[in-house]
């Protein structure tokens, strides 16, 4: 069976890859070259849905068969920004904006209110479509984001947040450590347990 990642983030394409090593796993964009997919969701769940369900039919239009669609819609949050980004993670600073450009406007807003350092969590939402039955699940990670970016490991806003339990940050850590207990990871190992039910 092979597992489809209606993914376009290379960031998260390795990380899905290196978190299911005994799947086929590829990128949407080898099979159907790439497209842009609209989130227009109001929460990771709509949006993870929307993005599946776009890959989903346009596999079905090729007569692809045997395969299972998996997405993710993550972002972080910050409580103290009414949870901002959240679902515009990627486009904070503007649509298409570099990890370097969100990053910088983070630290400003940061600035801004003479920040630190404040609780931040991460979230990832897996749509899971087979056969057409949609199956969705959160994993969550919490810590907190600074104002200053440290370490060049990972991707998105990883040099700017520290996780619970460390002093470091995720660009500082391996991405071992992430691993074991990433927003994502934590999500996929729910979403290994669907897989096993329905499969
Ligand atoms: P999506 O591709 O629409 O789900 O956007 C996700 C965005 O959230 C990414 O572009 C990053 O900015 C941020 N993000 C999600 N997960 C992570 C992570 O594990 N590390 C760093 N940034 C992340």
């Amino acid at each position: 069976m092979n597992i489809i990642l209606a993914s376009a983030n290379r960031g998260k394409i390795e990380e899905f890859k290196k978190l299911l090593p005994n799947s086929n796993v590829f990128a949407y964009s080898d099979i159907l070259g790439k497209f842009d997919i609209d989130e227009t969701g109001t929460s990771f769940k709509e949006n993870a849905i929307i993005k599946a369900s776009e890959v989903n039919e346009k596999l079905k239009q090729i007569g692809e068969k045997n395969f299972i669609v998996i997405s993710d819609d993550s972002g972080i949050s910050l409580p103290i920004l009414q949870n901002a980004p959240g679902i515009f993670s990627a486009r904070y600073a503007k649509v298409g904006a570099s990890d370097k450009e969100n990053n910088t406007k983070l630290i400003s807003k940061l600035d801004e209110l003479n920040l630190e350092r404040t609780p931040a969590f991460y979230t990832a939402c897996i749509a899971i479509i087979y056969n057409n039955l949609i199956y969705t699940v959160h994993g969550f990670m919490h810590g907190m984001a600074i104002n200053k970016e440290l370490g060049t490991n990972g991707f998105g806003y990883d040099p700017l947040f520290i996780p619970d339990g460390f002093d470091k940050t995720l660009g500082e850590l391996d991405f071992e450590i992430k691993q074991e207990f990433s927003h994502r990871n934590r999500a996929l190992k729910l979403a290994k347990k669907v897989l096993e039910v329905i499969l």
